[in-house]
């Protein structure tokens, strides 16, 4: 079985990535600069299928323009 060579930790729930987890990878690394209250802070969150799920429940409802799209099945 592969993708076991590196085993990531989901930052939310603190779970080791699986397989399914290690396929998607939602990681978000970011180096914060000037305009947030965290600014000169680095942030690198990995997380796993069952959090993201949570995280974008969390923010769809919030979001004036939806970033959520269809999967382009067709084309590139
Ligand atoms: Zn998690």
């Amino acid at each position: 079985m592969k993708g076991e060579e590196t085993s990531k930790i989901c930052n939310m729930c603190g779970k080791t990535f699986d397989i399914w987890d290690n396929q998607e990878n939602f990681s978000f690394d970011h180096c914060i600069g000037y305009g947030s209250t965290h600014d000169l802070h680095r942030i690198k969150i990995d997380l796993c299928c069952q959090c993201f799920d949570k995280v974008v429940d969390w923010i769809l409802p919030q979001c004036k323009h939806n970033p959520m799209s269809e999967y382009p099945t067709n084309g590139k």
